[in-house]
């Protein structure tokens, strides 16, 4: 038995906490007792002397590239699992469309699973997807022959996947980008078993007319890469995808929403009766496009960051619920990548589990644009909820996995960018003092990370299934 002794947890009100002591059985938590009615610790109890540390649910990040199998000289899921304990996230949800093959079918799913099951440092629950080229059967992509898309959803679905990913506008042959009327099959399907969609929201002819514009005219810097993702090309895109939503009743979720006007329309598709979740991510939520000047194609991303406005209304969306959770779209690569000398062909993503939280708790809840319930609810909770991972996720009931982020309010933690625990030792918060430190990252009851001993020497993150 493992009891966290003397800590504050969060009473669902506000900022308002209590002190407790957490008993842990095996991989659950046993009891969560007032200290005041605490008995005297059992003596074959390990005790962790939690005065002074506030305790968490483990966060989720419900939306990472671990790249493999397939493209590990970005990323691999060893090192992104345990950047993932280090910034005290216990479970990620691994995208399907950046790992050869593609989880667009059970057996891409079983050939993924062989390779991660093994190297996982925390839980993990899996994407499937649906591209283009997945629809059109294209057989390269199939370990065995291809079946129809809908029999590979539905397989998918029943083997425990908790969303499918769809693209409006790719970067990648491997994973095309589907038109209006195939996202809408995509939709009417899902809706038909019950999955939920997750669609990547950009308006693809905007963008794809103002890149010929742009190519014409050999325009090739980071101000180009802006000029061609600018606004509207992304609140038309989840316009689009509304439209989509409210037409086939499907369960809808948009990711990585940047754009202020986008998280406004997703309020008012929640507010008339659509199934619609949406995530934004930290590097949204910190940088704007004066941002560029400094950091260049270090912060290129797509959706591509916006504007002062935006950011506002993005941290407002958190708290006012528009927006449901932070994810960060973890999507490292090698620097030399990210600075080719032409924009169009740097990558697009940044580094972003091991930060989630301590930026977070920092700039969200420090700064008193969200309060330690709402905390909470966006870094763990909600996605949780939304991808069928609750309540063995995201909660620190009794029952639940005894999943807990031990941290100290009082003290700060300076980002180096050295010490990340990811494939890329670089981030744009480099330097940067985050309030608030993590002490422990503890997964089912064992310490997985703690602030002298780091990472556990072995891997013993496993899947996670989405429960029916
Ligand atoms: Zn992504």
């Amino acid at each position: 038995m493992l009891i966290i002794s003397n800590c504050q947890i969060s009473t669902g009100e506000g900022n308002e906490t209590k002190t407790v002591d957490i008993c842990v059985d095996g991989e659950k938590i046993l009891s969560v007792i007032p200290r005041s009615e605490a008995t005297k610790d059992p003596p074959s109890a390990d005790v962790i002397d939690a005065t002074g540390l506030l305790a968490i649910p483990g966060a989720i990040d419900a939306h990472v590239h671990f790249d493999t199998p397939g493209f590990e000289d970005r990323e691999d899921f060893a090192h992104g699992t345990r950047a993932a304990a280090a910034g005290g996230v216990t479970t990620v949800i691994d995208m399907p469309d950046t790992c050869m093959p593609p989880v667009t079918s059970v057996a891409n799913l079983e050939n993924k699973l062989k390779v991660i099951e093994r190297v996982a440092y925390v839980d993990f629950a899996l994407w499937g997807g649906v591209s283009q080229n997945s629809m059109r059967g294209e057989p390269s992509l199939h370990l065995v022959g291809a079946t129809d898309w809908f029999a590979d959803m539905e397989e998918l679905w029943k083997a425990g996947v908790v969303a499918f990913k769809t693209y409006m506008i790719s970067g990648m042959d491997t994973f095309r980008a589907l038109s209006f009327i195939e996202m809408g099959q995509v939709m009417q399907y899902a809706r038909k078993i019950g999955a939920l969609v997750g669609v990547h929201a950009e308006e693809g002819k905007l963008i794809a007319e103002r890149m010929a514009a742009l190519n014409v005219l050999n325009k090739n810097k980071i101000d180009d890469y802006y000029a061609s993702r600018a606004e509207p090309a992304e609140k038309d895109g989840i316009a689009l995808a509304i439209g989509l939503a409210r037409e086939t009743k499907a369960r809808v979720h948009i990711v990585h929403v940047a754009s202020g006007q986008g998280a406004n329309l997703i309020a008012w598709a929640k507010s008339i009766g659509v199934d619609i979740s949406a995530e934004t991510c930290p590097h949204y939520l910190a940088f704007t496009k004066d941002d560029f000047k400094k950091f260049g194609s270090l912060i290129k991303t797509a959706p591509v960051i916006k504007e002062s406005g935006d950011r506002s209304a993005l941290w407002q969306g958190l708290a006012d619920g528009s927006l449901d959770f932070i994810a960060t779209d973890h999507a490292p690569a090698p620097l030399e990548q990210k600075k080719t000398g032409n924009a169009w062909k740097d990558y697009g993503g940044i580094p972003g589990v091991e930060l989630m939280l301590p930026f977070a708790f920092s700039e969200g809840y420090k700064k008193k644009k969200l309060t330690l319930t709402k905390l909470i609810e966006v870094t763990s909770t909600n996605a949780a909820k939304r991808f069928g991972l609750f309540p063995q996720k995201g909660t620190l009931a009794v029952g639940s996995d005894a999943d807990i982020v031990l941290i100290n309010p009082k003290k700060a933690h300076k980002i180096d960018q050295s010490k990340m625990h990811s494939k890329a030792k670089w981030t744009p918060f480099n330097g940067q003092k985050f309030a608030g430190k993590i002490v422990k990252t503890i997964l089912r009851g064992k310490v997985i990370y703690s602030e002298k001993g780091d990472v556990a020497a072995e891997p013993q993150g496993k899947w996670i299934k989405r429960n029916s």
